[in-house]
């Protein structure tokens, strides 16, 4: 199956890049994003742990409590993040989707700064429009994988549509 339905992207110089080994080829067409907490008080921490082989897991963009935007998987490539899931009836939604991760340790107190949802919108907007992503398949890991997963538990995903639409009108 051809992949190149679209040009390569390219990362924006805001976005640091710290690469993880934990990708694979892209096996479709990107067509979603799915929005993740890390459930973690330290983006550090989760960096780190993203990075490293033995854990098996990525996401392409962490996001940071002051919206420092870490790529870490080239959205071209195929991430781990979404595990089993599916969306609109299609499984294996990592297949397809760019998984970008707000720092949040996810307990249902601790709130999303601005700052950092401001910078999620902005990288949103970014890869929706280079991918031709719709903005209604911006969805939760919770919505992915129903009962199994509750992230981002803190983010009103209406309301961050609204931002990312607003982005894209500019
Ligand atoms: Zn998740």
């Amino acid at each position: 199956m051809s992949t190149a339905t679209h040009a390569a992207f390219s990362l924006p110089a805001s976005w640091q890049w710290r690469p993880s080994p934990n990708h694979s080829a892209r096996p479709a067409r990107v067509s979603a994003i799915v929005l993740h907490a890390d459930a973690s008080s330290r983006v550090a921490s989760s960096l780190d742990w993203i990075r490293r082989a033995e854990s098996k897991v990525s996401y392409h963009i962490l996001i940071g409590r002051v919206g420092e935007v870490f790529a870490v998987v080239h959205p071209d490539r195929m991430a781990w993040h979404a595990g089993v899931s599916s969306l609109d009836g299609v499984s294996h939604v990592n297949r397809f989707s760019v998984g970008v991760c707000l720092s949040n340790r996810n307990d249902g107190v601790e709130q999303h700064p601005g700052a950092q949802v401001s910078a999620a919108a902005d990288v949103c907007a970014i890869l929706c429009r280079h991918y031709g992503i719709p903005v209604d398949r911006i969805v939760t890991h919770a919505q992915v994988a129903p009962g199994r997963k509750t992230d981002p538990v803190a983010l009103d995903l209406a309301e961050f549509r609204e931002r990312v639409t607003a982005r894209l009108a500019i």
